[in-house]
């Protein structure tokens, strides 16, 4: 008998509903289930059946009774099913496996060259996931959904869906997605990443949240609610482009003073050698300021004060619970953290100031692919079944 689609339709929600119990009230029993779903006990019966069946759920152990047939009590299985986190960046490739309840099982890097191509990174990703899965003693088939975090921004089309990518990124979620064949979202690396901090600091839903990640250039990333405020087309999030009152820089962008040319990570490499300093990576950076050098030290510290600058700004205009400074560049800590929280105090408006927290970000897993499995996750509904 083929089942009509309104039919497959509630039995996926109760399907749900059950599983979402089970997550929420580990231990319970069919008939608290039915009483709860408000189901009848055959139909809960039939549902747990195939859930088992299919590993979804697995059967907890008898359940104390005051007389008659033990209850059995029934608790999710996380590995059931996994979501992948992919980072495609200039220079690095990462992939995520999270199970369902949001744990990284295992973690992919590798280092690529700046020319990489879609076909290649797409094989390099697939080829990898498939020897963690079967690791794993698993399949594609128990991959639910993907997220893919991509240089940014990234547009959204006005019925929020994500604005078709170009180049080589394109290429490979193109490849991606024939290859795996579940649904894949996709959003910039910067929000990813503060959608991975929120989670590993413990950050409060209900807080608006502004994050400030420095990277090669600087991004930014609101959360409220725990969603990110994309703003109209997605292409909130300019921090870097904030200019600054009197820098006479030229930036990426087309114009003169914009934060990106005095505290992103390339543009403190590209003062440091104008100022004759031999600097190539973030670590001679760090390197020149520990061992004392002045030069350094000021080039970090102005930095840290043009930032600072942009986080004031904002301070005044959004008001947010908390602030946080994330990226590669924390690594260069208070020669660079220090002035920021130093110019953020004497500029922003001393309620604001006095009602928002500056921390810094620490993620022990790679923010980006770690944060794009989480939104998989959230918006993945499916089970294996
Ligand atoms: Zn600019």
């Amino acid at each position: 008998m083929v089942s009509s689609p309104s039919f497959t339709a509630m039995r996926r929600r109760n399907c749900q509903d059950v599983v979402r119990l089970v997550r929420q009230q580990p231990g319970i029993s069919r008939a608290e289930l039915a009483k709860e779903a408000q189901l009848a006990k055959a139909t809960v019966s039939a549902i747990v059946d195939d859930l088992l069946q299919n590993a979804v759920l697995r059967e907890a152990g008898a359940k104390a009774s005051s007389g008659g047939r033990p209850a059995v009590g029934l608790s999710f299985n996380p590995s059931c099913g996994y979501v992948i986190g992919i980072c495609l960046d200039d220079t690095e490739i990462a992939a995520s496996v999270l199970d369902l309840d949001g744990r990284v099982i295992t973690e992919l890097r590798a280092q690529v060259d700046k020319d990489w191509t879609g076909v290649d990174v797409g094989s390099f990703l697939t080829g990898n996931l498939d020897a963690a899965l079967t690791k794993l003693r698993s399949s594609r088939a128990s991959v639910l959904g993907i997220g893919a975090a991509v240089p940014g921004p990234v547009g959204l089309n006005a019925d929020g869906t994500t604005e078709e990518l170009i180049g080589e990124c394109r290429t490979a979620i193109q490849f991606l997605r024939q290859q795996l064949a579940c649904p894949l979202f996709i959003d910039s690396n910067t929000n990813m990443a503060a959608v991975a901090e929120m989670t590993e600091n413990h950050l409060s839903k209900l807080d608006l949240v502004l994050v400030a990640r420095v990277g090669h250039k600087i991004r930014s990333a609101l959360i409220a609610g725990g969603d990110i405020l994309g703003g109209s087309g997605g292409r909130g999030g300019e921090l870097g482009h904030i200019r600054l009152p009197h820098c006479k820089l030229a930036c990426s962008c087309g114009a003169v003073g914009c934060i990106n040319t005095v505290s992103s990570l390339d543009a403190m490499i590209v003062l440091c050698n104008g100022a004759g300093l031999k600097v190539n990576t973030l670590d001679d950076l760090v390197s020149m300021c520990k061992s004392g050098n002045q030069t350094a030290r000021q080039i970090v510290k102005e930095a840290g004060e043009a930032l600072g600058y942009g986080l004031a700004m904002s301070i005044n205009l959004l008001a947010p619970h908390v602030v946080l400074v994330s990226g590669p560049a924390i690594a260069a800590e208070e020669f660079f953290l220090g002035p920021i929280r130093e110019t953020v105090s004497q500029l922003a408006l001393a309620d604001n100031f006095n009602k928002c927290r500056i921390i810094v970000g620490s993620t022990v897993h790679k923010p980006e692919s770690y944060g794009a499995g989480l939104l998989a996750l959230k918006k993945t509904t499916a089970f294996p079944t």
